[in-house]
């Protein structure tokens, strides 16, 4: 009999050998909330494993050449000494101070952060959670597995991309989403069509006529709209500050509400939906308009019909002109929907209360699920927008680790 001995097949079988020991929390996922949330919990003298390649979402599926549209005070993931700002990073490494922040920055930044959670960051990804005997047990992609009191969803929102339904069915070739992050370079000579009016869609589309593709943006709202025109009103010292949050989440007024997000879990649910939805609503940063003056838009029609012609595909406009590209980026967003995490159990998923797919969580970011914690976007339906956002790493941090440590030594 023929024993397979290929070096990853030994890996996985010496973790599923040793296993991993068993611990407080896991924290899944390595993006700024998991990172974050893991050197709060260590600094509350937690035994913490946090899982996942640190910042994978940011390094490999946002487009080559991205800016933050956050500023930099609010482009900062929280860590409990503030030892590990943005800043630090930057004085650390020799990175010029640019505002605004390019993602390159933001990646690396990311990833010297990681450092301080050492060995207890552990690159394997999480493939099955379930619920067993009052705790989580975790099986890792490598076979091995772990048990754990808590468990720290922070996934991010990679899964939900969100297209609509007249674009389903393409290869990737012909239709893709800005989430699957393929290099602007790739399109140049090709004719592109970007779907949607929000950061991600005019971002894209910048940067792919600037790669030397012919791009239309073809979106349903009427008007584009564009973020922070009016400078002068960040500008007015205490007047400014009164208007706005540091972060910058939302206009005049529902900057500030946005900014407490414990207020905002107090909102009705109705009042505290629209809230959410006026504070991130389609809209481009203030230094795209210039970069797209040359960039042919289409705005007020949707797509009702898209055909494979050859290689190309023809488009078909709700105003009845149609249109032929080589490809179809979707700028179309994402839709929390917490089904999607495929490494739940669907038992787990089942019994966790839900209002349209985000998880119902209180204080301390606790689920339906004695233990089980979700934090980011996936929280934001609960706490407000602020969590769409890494400068909602420092509010949910600081909570989610006073609960548990709160929790785990009554316990
Ligand atoms: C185009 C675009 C531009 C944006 N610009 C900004 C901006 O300028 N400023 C800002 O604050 N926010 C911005 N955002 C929002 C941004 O996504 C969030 O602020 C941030 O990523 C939230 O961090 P997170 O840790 O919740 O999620 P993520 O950064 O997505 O991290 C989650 C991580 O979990 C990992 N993971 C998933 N499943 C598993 C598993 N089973 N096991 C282990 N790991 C797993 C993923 O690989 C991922 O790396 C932008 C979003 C997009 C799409």
């Amino acid at each position: 009999m023929k024993i397979e001995t290929s070096p990853s097949r030994v890996k996985a079988h010496e973790a599923r050998m040793s296993g991993r020991p068993d611990c407080d929390v896991v924290v899944v996922g390595a993006g700024p909330y998991g990172l974050s949330a893991a050197t709060y919990l260590k600094a509350k003298g937690l035994s913490v494993r946090i899982f996942g390649q640190p910042m994978e979402f940011w390094a490999t599926k946002m487009p080559e050449g991205m800016l933050l549209r956050s500023p930099r005070v609010a482009s900062t993931i929280a860590d409990p000494q503030g030892a590990f700002t943005l800043e630090a990073y930057e004085s650390a490494s020799g990175t010029e101070a640019a505002a605004p922040v390019s993602l390159k920055t933001f990646v690396e930044y990311g990833k010297w952060f990681r450092h301080q959670l050492g060995s207890d960051l552990d690159t394997t990804e999480v493939a099955e959670v379930r619920r067993d005997n009052g705790s989580f047990a975790v099986t890792l992609e490598d076979g091995s597995s772990l048990k754990a009191r808590r468990l720290v969803v922070a996934t991010g929102i990679g899964p939900f991309r969100y297209k609509p339904e007249v674009f389903c069915g393409f290869p990737i070739e012909q239709v893709s989403h800005c989430y699957e992050g393929r290099s602007v370079r790739e399109f140049a000579g090709q004719s592109v069509a970007v779907i949607g009016a929000g950061q991600s869609a005019l971002e894209s589309a910048a940067l792919l006529h600037e790669a030397g593709a012919e791009v239309e943006i073809i979106s349903r709202i009427a008007d584009l709209r564009w973020i922070g025109m009016h400078t002068w009103l960040h500008h007015m010292g205490p007047i400014s500050k009164a208007l706005y949050a540091k972060h910058d989440v939302g206009p005049i007024g529902i900057s500030r509400l946005v900014a407490c997000p414990n207020l905002c879990s107090y909102i009705p649910i109705g009042l505290r939906d629209k809230i959410r939805k006026r504070a991130v609503r389609a809209a481009g940063s203030r230094w795209l308009p210039e970069r797209l003056v040359n960039v042919k838009k289409t705005t007020g029609r949707s797509i009702t019909q898209v055909r494979s012609i050859g290689e190309r595909l023809e488009l078909k406009l709700d105003d009845g002109s149609e249109r032929r590209v080589d490809h179809v980026l979707l700028g179309t967003g994402y839709r929390v929907d917490i089904a999607k995490y495929d490494f739940l159990s669907r038992n787990l998923v089942s019994e966790i209360e839900q209002l349209d797919g985000y998880p119902k969580v209180g204080y301390g970011f606790r689920s339906s699920v004695p233990g089980l914690h979700f934090v980011g976007a996936t929280a934001a339906r609960s706490f407000g927008p602020l969590l769409y956002f890494v400068t909602g790493t420092e509010f949910t941090s600081k909570q989610l680790s006073s609960y548990i440590s709160r929790h785990s030594s009554r316990s």
